[in-house]
């Protein structure tokens, strides 16, 4: 699931499985349909 945060006055949608933190709301949904916590073969 991608949370939305605020910080430093923006805000960054963050992979809850593995925590990466992204400017882009459509970067964090396409790395959160790659990103698996059995598989950690995609990294950003
Ligand atoms: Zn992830």
């Amino acid at each position: 699931m991608v949370v939305a945060t605020e910080r430093d006055g923006m805000t960054w949608y963050e992979c809850e499985s593995c925590g990466l933190m992204f400017d882009d709301q459509d970067d964090a949904r396409q790395h959160e349909s790659n990103c698996d916590d059995e598989d950690p073969s995609y990294i950003q």
